[in-house]
């Protein structure tokens, strides 16, 4: 990978498009998602190796605005006390492997071997164990720090265009795809433009394309927190009337912790000395996972459900945050957005294979198509849940609590719950 390594000047003698490097497929924004749907596309890149192959291989630039350094200096990978991490569902895991990362992610993958769902004042509680559904783990936890670094690594062996530090700074529609104008005066011609920039750009809003955004009034406090004992695997999501808190098993004795407030709790327990902290900690999550120890940096984010009204255009695809923002408690936005990579990998596939280009009006509505449902589903699921549990009534609190006894018997409904949470079912 190098700079306009990939692009080809247009042949066009007039004005900004002779200026212009063309690509099949234009990227804003080399995030988690953004990387990733360049590493799905390699296959396609790289498809001049195969002699036999009938199709041109795809052109494919990535415009990243934060500098990240090139793999070469990339420093060897510190587990940091403080490192965010994310729960990467079995589906996920299986993407991953199909990329031809997984086994550099796993490196720093710790397994979910149980999850335990709970609620604070109510006895049930439901425990969904790999053996039970049939799989070595039922996701795994791996710092982001990690995933960047491994995604980063892979886009620099493959032969795209990597404009980075670079921000897209306007977006033009034209009669095939985008014309993109970047901060430093490049520009670039997309027959396929994917906004992969997190949603926060304005460029979305600049084409017309709303969000609607539904607050929770809840923010997420994250940390990682040191345990008395060893996890041995189990995921813990507990549901209180404060909001809902997740725990999620790290290396040694470590837990990420996901704990969401209301905002002014939130401010609260920031300011806290972290012995005060842990104290709060141990009484809103009880003793199920041991004592808490040992409390790194604290960080919040204010939570919404975040929807694009648009997922596609004529040349335009909208995956990750910018299309979906979810609560982070279920540990879903991430998968979600993978299983949205892979649609978008197989409907451009499909598409060359009937000789249409990526931006084709009938290769967005085959990815859209594939997409809708398992999008409409996952942020049913994951609003369902905090709605469910986000509400304090007694009888409800009984109902819910008879549901998680219930959900433990009844296997089936057990099974497709977790299948679904694992993005195997959808
Ligand atoms: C507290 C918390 C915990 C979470 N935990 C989980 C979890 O356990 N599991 C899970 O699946 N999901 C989880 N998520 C969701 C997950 O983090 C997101 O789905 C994911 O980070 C989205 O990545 P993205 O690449 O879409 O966006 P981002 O990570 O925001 O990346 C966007 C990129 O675009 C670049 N960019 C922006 N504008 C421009 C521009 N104009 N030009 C060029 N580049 C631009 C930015 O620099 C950035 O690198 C969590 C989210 C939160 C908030």
């Amino acid at each position: 990978m190098s700079e306009r390594e990939a692009g080809h000047p247009a042949e066009s003698a007039d004005g900004i498009e002779a200026q212009a490097e063309h690509f099949d497929v234009v990227i804003i924004g080399g995030g988690l998602v953004g990387a990733s749907l360049a590493c799905a596309l390699a296959p396609l890149m790289e498809r001049h190796s195969e002699a036999c192959s009938p199709q041109a291989p795809l052109r494919v630039a990535v415009v990243e605005a934060n500098e990240l350094s090139s793999a070469a200096d990339m420093p060897r990978f510190q587990p940091s006390f403080d490192a965010r991490a994310s729960a990467i569902a079995a589906g996920s895991r299986q993407r991953f492997t199909a990329f031809g990362l997984w086994e550099a992610m796993q490196e720093h993958a710790t397994p979910i071997r149980t999850i335990h769902v709970s609620e604070r004042g109510h006895l049930g509680a439901t425990r969904m164990r790999a053996e039970e559904i049939g799989v070595p783990a039922l996701g795994h936890v791996i710092p982001n720090a990690w995933m960047g670094q491994v995604l980063h690594r892979r886009l620099a062996e493959l032969s795209l265009a990597w404009y980075c530090p670079a921000r897209v700074a306007e977006i033009v529609v034209t009669a095939d795809g985008h014309h993109l104008m970047l901060e430093d005066g490049r520009q670039l011609v997309a027959g396929l433009t994917v906004l992969a920039d997190g949603g926060r750009s304005g460029l979305k809003e600049r084409l017309g394309i709303h969000s609607a955004a539904q607050s929770y009034e809840q923010h997420a406090l994250i940390a990682t927190v040191e345990m008395s004992q060893p996890h041995q695997g189990v995921a813990y999501e507990r549901f209180t009337s404060e909001g809902p808190m997740a725990l999620l098993p790290l290396a040694g004795r470590r837990m990420e912790l996901v704990w969401t407030r209301e905002p002014d709790d939130a401010e609260h327990l920031m300011t806290l000395p972290d012995s005060d902290f842990l104290t709060a900690l141990q009484r809103a999550f009880g003793e199920r996972a041991g004592r808490f120890r040992r409390v790194g940096q604290r960080h919040t984010y204010p939570l919404s459900l975040v929807r694009a009204s648009e997922g596609t255009r004529p040349g335009l695809a909208v995956l990750g945050n910018a299309a979906h923002s979810l609560h982070p408690v279920a540990g879903q936005g991430f998968n979600l957005a993978l299983r949205g990579v892979t649609d978008l990998v197989a409907a451009i596939e499909a598409g060359q294979a009937r000789g249409e280009p990526a931006g084709a009006s009938s290769v967005l509505s085959d990815f859209e198509t594939r997409r809708s449902d398992d999008r409409d589903n996952v942020v049913l699921f994951s609003d369902g849940l905090i709605r469910l549990f986000g509400v304090d009534s007694r009888w409800l609190g009984h109902a819910r609590a008879a549901g998680l006894i219930g959900l433990n018997l009844i296997s089936p409904l057990k099974r497709l719950l977790a299948r679904r949470s694992m993005g195997i079912e959808r």
